[in-house]
């Protein structure tokens, strides 16, 4: 049966959003909103596949998605307030949003980075180990 580069990518990017594996969609794969684990717990994959360097995608689709939150905020102020555009309220929200969105972004950056890799090199068996550390369980309050 053919692959589907379409569907593919849309089960990719589902997991991603949903901050699973990409590869298996189990999880959690974050201990903390920093901190992502070095492999599924799942299915085992190895998020960071082998080369020096390899989150530097990463932060290209971190910077990416905060260059959107700017537009989105920009063209939003400017539209919602035209024709006497609001300068000082945009350039204010600008302000704060580059300060925040790197940071809210960071997870979604690395998972988003992972599945459009996994779509240009398919996972391969030794992309697979055991798993080595399991994600913090959230306690229930007593
Ligand atoms: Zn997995």
């Amino acid at each position: 049966m053919p692959r589907s580069l379409t569907r593919d990518a849309w089960r990719l990017t589902r997991h991603a959003l949903r901050l699973r594996c990409v590869a298996c969609g189990g999880g959690p794969v974050f201990t903390s909103w920093f901190r992502m684990l070095p492999n599924c717990p799942s299915c085992g994959f190895t998020f960071e596949r082998g080369e020096r360097g390899y989150w530097l995608g990463a932060y290209f689709v971190n910077l990416m998605l905060v260059e959107s939150v700017f537009c989105l905020w920009f063209f939003g102020v400017l539209l919602h307030t035209w024709p006497l555009p609001n300068w000082d309220l945009a350039q204010q929200g600008i302000i704060v949003l580059m300060c925040v969105s790197p940071f809210v972004c960071h997870p979604w950056s690395r998972t988003l980075f992972v599945a459009f890799d996994l779509l240009v090199r398919p996972p391969a068996e030794p992309d697979f180990a055991a798993p080595e550390e399991r994600a913090a369980r959230i306690r229930p309050l007593a």
